[in-house]
């Protein structure tokens, strides 16, 4: 029987594992001891995946087969331990390594023509505060952590070193695709999703699939994702983040080496989730069917403040039509911390302007019961 490890606990590695077991296979955490996603393995690995131990200690896991990553920030020294000594890594740390440094990755994408904005590496000294520009830190950042528009005021001081600067896209739409490949070279690919604004919370909160775009358009980014998922030699799922600029052209943000936040909605709205779609391009195993089953409209349920946190009226989700939700089983809850996600879904037989209207008001009467108790 073959078994797999999960470098990274967390809610991915908390998605997947049902499917690893219903696909009959024995699985491995890796992860500090209160990550989520060890309640679900059979065997837990217990320390810091950016520390070369764990990766020692994983070695002596008996009968380990295959291993692959719930994150991206994990030591590149360990997958290369552990593809020395004969496992299968996916994504390999070859690939990993471009991804991993922003800076690295787009000049992979660069080489594999794929537009994106103008960028360039620089030290603080060499930014000038007014320009229109993004400046992120190369590695290490994560949902917008690592992201500074000069717009917003001087840099922060854990801002330094060599910076990736970007011109800063006057932005339309952000989009992200999803594609996975298996080491046979199958691919398959999901639909574009598009990410709605928040004018409350006042960030991109929402995603709705399928994206509203023009068919060119679609093909298009299933074009590029094909390119750079071949050209980076990647086996697993990988997410593609697009912006479509104000003047309609559309650049590659970044890639996501992982299922995602773009894909959660395939929970429910396709047979074949990322989850199980990343498993099966792993186990280079065939891939499943991905076309979209209806319209999909997920967010986040994120922490508000610091403490021990759980759910509370979620028997009033349960009786709603087409809702359905997924808790992360965090202990913690912090500020803007992903706590878990809800997606409600619509029949595609509505034209989309009508299955988006009634999903945002479906939320806007959900909000006043989506509540995370702090105690
Ligand atoms: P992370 O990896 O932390 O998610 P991203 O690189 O995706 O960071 O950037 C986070 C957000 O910042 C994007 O979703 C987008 O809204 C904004 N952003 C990033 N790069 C640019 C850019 N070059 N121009 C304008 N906005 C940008």
């Amino acid at each position: 029987m073959n078994k797999i490890a999960f470098i990274g606990a967390g809610q991915l590695a908390l998605m997947t594992l049902p499917h690893a077991h219903r696909l009959g296979l024995l699985t491995v955490t890796v992860d500090t001891k209160t990550a989520p996603a060890h309640q679900l393995s059979h065997e837990q690995v217990i320390g810091d995946i950016q520390s070369i131990e764990v990766f020692h200690e994983l070695l002596k896991i008996e009968g380990l087969t295959h291993v692959t990553l719930d994150i991206e920030h994990v030591s590149l020294d360990g997958l290369r331990l552990l593809e020395s000594a004969g496992l299968k890594v996916s994504p390999s740390s070859r690939t990993l390594e471009v991804i991993q440094d922003k800076l690295k990755q787009r000049h992979r994408l660069q080489e594999l023509g794929i537009p994106g904005p103008a960028f360039r590496a620089a030290s603080v000294q060499e930014i000038d505060p007014e320009e229109a520009a993004v400046v992120k830190l190369p590695t290490g950042g994560y949902d917008g952590r690592g992201v500074w528009p000069l717009k917003k005021g001087p840099l922060p001081a854990h801002f330094c070193g060599s910076l990736l600067v970007e011109e800063e896209i006057s932005i339309d739409k952000e989009l992200a695709i999803l594609i996975a490949r298996n080491e046979a070279g199958q691919l398959a690919f999901y639909d574009p999703v598009e990410m709605l604004f928040d004018e409350r919370l006042n960030l991109m909160a929402t995603l709705f699939a399928p994206a509203r775009i023009e068919d060119d358009l679609a093909l298009q980014m299933k074009s590029y994702a094909q390119t750079i998922i071949e050209g980076l030699d990647y086996t697993g799922i990988l997410a593609v983040e697009f912006f479509l600029t104000t003047e309609g052209a559309l650049l590659v943000n970044e890639v996501a080496p992982r299922p995602h936040n773009s894909g959660h909605h395939t929970q429910v709205a396709a047979d074949t989730d990322q989850f199980e779609q990343h498993l099966r391009a792993v186990m280079n195993w065939p891939l499943g069917e991905s076309s979209l089953k209806s319209y999909a409209y997920t967010f986040n349920l994120l922490g508000e403040s610091t403490g021990r946190c759980e759910l509370a009226n979620h028997q009033q989700w349960l009786g709603e039509p087409a809702l359905f939700y997924q808790w992360y089983g965090k202990q913690e809850s912090r500020p803007g911390r992903k706590l878990g996600h809800v997606t409600l879904t619509r029949p595609l037989n509505l034209d989309s302007k009508t299955a988006l209207e009634q999903l945002i008001s479906q939320k806007g009467r959900l909000d006043s019961c989506l509540k995370i108790q702090i105690q």
